[in-house]
């Protein structure tokens, strides 16, 4: 860990801000093995559960969001194939994964959003005996390597039958990768768009036969995990917050305490509501938490800034604080975004009055 932790620190800004140490990132995770956390050891992994992966991907997060988020979907792909009724793809992919010779890529938040009733499903199946021809497409999705990946995705089947959850390779034939998104932050991530056109899938490839029974199932693990990238993003922010305001003028230091202090009280609950299970009938409860986490990363991020004050301005003095702004910008809106949570929470809160 201390070689991934030098490797983060020294190239944060670079994954940042250009795609040339893209395809660096998995292997330098799976380096320090990150990927076998929380998988259990009867499958090849460390143990532990997903509460440590959400640690894990907190710590990563805290140096270099880019890599936090490449963690994420390698690691929630992980999960999707753990907790999925496919044990032959488990048992075929998962060595792989863990290794990082492998990439894992989610597809789903088209997935979420169809379960939240926002979307309809971009991948259309069509039945050919016992078999499905797929077409359509995902205009997002992160650790798409060039040198190859497996892609989970929802798919709608045209006889009716019941969405899907599938993974498809992306050297199947039919299966073509976009370039790399020009995007303002996150640029090694490897997030493309991908188009689908006759690729064919058989049972073998299927993670879930039912989308709508299964995603909320996997949906704690999946928002428990990417709140690891609030919480660490908002631990740097802090940091850096209270080692700039310690001995000085500013007075900030008892909000940065008492931001701290609320900080580690969420995480405490998400571990624990992610650990016994209760979000998978409490979905509000798991909503909620990622909102608070989420605004808790802008409340630390305008402390780090009024902590710094002009210097926050300076290339050379800024200490990382205009990486960590970017970064911030993606929290709200990777899916389920905060606009469609709070969506979600008031159509729940109406129905419970
Ligand atoms: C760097 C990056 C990496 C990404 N990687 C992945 C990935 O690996 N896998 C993946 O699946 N996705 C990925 N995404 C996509 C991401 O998770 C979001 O789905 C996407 O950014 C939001 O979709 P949109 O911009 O098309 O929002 P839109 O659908 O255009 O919606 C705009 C806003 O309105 C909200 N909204 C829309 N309709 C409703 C409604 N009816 N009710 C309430 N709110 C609504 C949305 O949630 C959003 O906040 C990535 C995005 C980025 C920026």
């Amino acid at each position: 860990m201390a070689g991934l932790h030098d490797w983060l620190s020294s190239r944060a800004e670079e994954l940042d801000q250009s795609a040339l140490l893209a395809d660096a990132v998995l292997p330098a995770l799976a380096g320090a093995d990150l990927f076998r956390i929380g998988v259990p050891q009867s499958n090849g992994g460390a143990g532990g559960d997903v509460r440590d992966a959400v640690v894990a991907i907190a710590a990563v997060a805290q140096q270099s969001v880019t890599a936090a988020f490449v963690f994420w979907g390698q690691r929630t792909f992980i999960e999707y194939l753990l907790q999925g009724s496919n044990p032959a793809l488990l048992e075929r992919s998962l060595p792989s994964l863990m290794a990082g010779s492998l990439a894992g890529a989610t597809g789903l938040s088209n997935a979420m959003k169809f379960l939240s009733g926002i979307e309809q499903l971009q991948i259309a199946a069509t039945p050919e005996g016992t078999r499905w021809r797929l077409n359509g497409g995902l205009a997002w999705v992160t650790n798409l390597r060039k040198s190859g990946f497996l892609a989970a995705a929802a798919v709608a089947p045209t006889d009716g039958a019941p969405a899907a959850i599938i993974a498809f390779d992306g050297h199947a034939s039919g299966v073509s990768r976009g370039d790399d998104l020009d995007l303002v932050a996150l640029r090694g991530s490897n997030t493309a768009s991908v188009q689908l056109a006759q690729v064919e899938v058989g049972a073998a490839d299927v993670i879930a036969n039912d989308a709508t029974t299964w995603l909320p199932i996997v949906r704690p693990a999946f928002l428990g995990m990417q709140c690891g990238l609030s919480i660490g993003l908002a631990r740097a922010s802090l940091e850096q917050a209270a080692s700039i305001s310690a001995g000085s003028r500013n007075q900030l230091s008892p909000h940065i305490q008492a931001l701290q202090q609320m900080l580690e009280a969420r995480v405490a609950t998400l571990l624990a509501g992610v650990h016994d299970g209760r979000f998978r009938s409490q979905a509000a409860a798991l909503f909620r938490l990622r909102i608070e986490l989420a605004e808790l990363v802008q409340q630390a991020l305008m402390l780090e800034l009024q902590a710094m004050g002009g210097r926050a301005y300076l290339q050379k003095e800024q200490g990382g604080f205009a990486r960590r702004w970017r970064e911030s910008a993606f929290i709200p809106v990777v899916t389920p975004s905060l606009v469609q949570l709070q969506a979600a929470l008031q159509q729940h809160e109406s129905r419970a009055a």
